[in-house]
């Protein structure tokens, strides 16, 4: 049976799994959502002897219904080789009573490859399947981490370009530096003088664009999305939860059957909407932990169920979370409004409008399931200066804001369940941060420098992504108003 999706604000979309892939967005502007999860097929006691890659395929099959087996093999195989610098691809580290999984071993050193690995092979695969002829332009923002994954994902992937806005001053030097040295003749990057929001909303009104859409199609182009938004986004980051659920009962950790906790760093609200998913599939997850840094929405909206985006936006040592607007939390939304498209884009209709929606108590008793709580800069500094000073494990800083949560929430709940921690950057891509918490460092000192210093004290390699771009050239250096974003996409097009 075909799964088909829906979109979260029109009860009338109805598109095949490639087609929205190939979308990205619905032209209503909502998301598109499976109309149904499906529930796993294969026990557990089976997927514990399974390699990351045939976990994929378990998983990814049910999703992507209208992809061959040999097509959804093809992209798997692609995406999860020796890009990644384990075989495993996705290890678990035990450390103080909990485990990490670790998400950040691919070619930018960010969760974010975990799925920027797989789209451009799931999208040109797509594009294939409906005899799309157009070139694909690819138009992402980003919070710091998504740019430069998607740039290398899909640099030099033939019928595509990628398009990349990112906030000129919110992300961290090596992360501008891994974006402005892309190669690829396909790739542009462009620093935007605002903040993350202002990206995504200007990416969202050129994709609604229906003039836009017309000009550029005439010029034999088609926008697509590699945001987290993108339902083959979403689709492969749900197997890293039943690969982590797997290897603990592989290793005896867990018994079979035995619920388990996972906490997520959580910004888009993309990473933890996938546990859920991978939780409604039948894998035994307990409580949802949502973890925020100090831009705390999703914590008062779990704690009194009104969303208010209306509020200081606050730069933190976790850019990658720094969001006001968690666009895949619409998904949710959707779903504890009964898949009521007409209830769920009133609610996005007030939050574009007024900034703010609050949802009924009947939808609150649905996210049971879910804890919120968020920490602040000197927590989360402490919190990875004592892991370290405990037991030698660095986190990165968006880490470390899980793992701060994690710790209160077991404060307040005792609660014994094991947990997974999901480890979502590598700490040498945060290394000032990183080090500061640990040991405040002089600002004279550069961001290598610093990486070679961790390197010495974590008593772990400086990775392959970070030596790449010490001495790489600048190849990107434009910047613009967000007011100007369209006029940089058309240049860049010739259009
Ligand atoms: C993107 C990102 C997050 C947030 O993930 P969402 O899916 O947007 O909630 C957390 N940590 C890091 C390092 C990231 O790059």
């Amino acid at each position: 049976m075909e799964l088909m999706y829906a979109s979260t604000r029109d009860t009338n979309v109805k598109v095949t799994a490639s087609q929205a892939v190939l979308k990205g967005l619905s032209e209503d502007g909502g998301l598109f959502v499976p109309e149904k999860i499906p529930a796993l097929d294969v026990s557990l006691k089976e997927l514990s002897g399974m390699t990351y890659q045939e976990t994929a395929y378990a998983v990814m099959k049910l999703f992507l219904t209208d992809f061959t087996e040999e097509e959804l093999k093809g992209c798997i195989r692609a995406a999860y080789d020796s890009k990644f610098d384990t075989e495993e691809i996705a290890p678990l580290v035990s450390a103080d009573g909990a485990y990490y999984l670790e998400l950040f071993h691919g070619a930018t050193i960010a969760f974010k490859d975990m799925a920027l690995s797989i789209l451009p092979h799931l999208l040109t695969t797509s594009a294939k399947k409906n005899h799309v002829k157009n070139e694909i332009v690819i138009l992402t923002a980003t919070s710091g981490d998504t740019g430069k994954a998607a740039l290398a994902g899909f640099a030099d992937v033939a019928g595509t370009k990628i398009i990349v806005f990112y906030p000129k001053n919110g992300v961290s030097p090596i992360q501008e530096k891994q974006m402005v040295t892309q190669k690829g003749a396909n790739t542009h990057v462009v620093g935007i003088h605002s903040n993350f929001d202002e990206a995504q909303s200007g990416v969202k009104q050129m994709f609604a664009d229906k003039d836009l859409a017309r000009e550029l199609a005439g010029h034999g182009y088609q926008f697509s999305s590699a945001n987290s938004i993108n339902i083959g986004r979403l689709v492969p980051q749900i197997v890293y939860y039943v690969y982590a659920y797997a290897r603990l009962l592989a290793k005896g950790e867990i018994q079979d059957g035995e619920s388990i906790n996972v906490t997520v760093p959580t910004g888009n609200f993309g990473n933890i909407l996938a546990a859920y998913y991978a939780k409604n599939m039948g894998l035994p997850i307990a409580k949802l932990i949502c973890a925020s840094n100090e831009n705390k929405v999703l914590y008062d909206f779990f704690t009194t169920g009104a969303y208010n985006k209306n509020r200081e936006f606050l730069l933190t040592s976790s850019p990658s979370m720094d969001i006001l607007i968690s666009s895949n939390l619409e998904r949710l939304i959707y779903r504890i409004a009964g898949n009521d498209a007409a209830k769920n884009a009133a609610f996005m209709k007030r939050l574009a409008e007024e900034g703010v929606y609050e949802i009924t108590p009947d939808m609150m008793a649905k996210l049971d399931d879910f804890y919120g709580n968020y920490a602040s800069e000197q927590e989360t500094a402490d919190t990875i200066r004592k892991l370290y000073k405990h037991t030698g494990y660095v986190l990165d800083t968006h880490t470390a804001v899980a793992a701060s949560v994690y710790r209160k929430y077991q404060e307040q709940t005792k609660d014994q369940t094991k947990t997974v921690i999901v480890s979502t950057a590598s700490p040498f891509k945060f290394t000032r941060s990183v080090m500061n918490a640990i040991d405040p460092v002089s600002n004279e000192k550069g961001d290598f420098e610093l990486a070679d210093e961790l390197s010495k004290i974590a008593k772990v390699k400086v990775p392959q992504a970070i030596e790449e771009i010490r001495s790489a050239k600048v190849l990107h250096q434009t910047e613009c108003e967000a007011s100007q974003m369209q006029d940089a996409v058309k240049k860049f097009l010739g259009l």
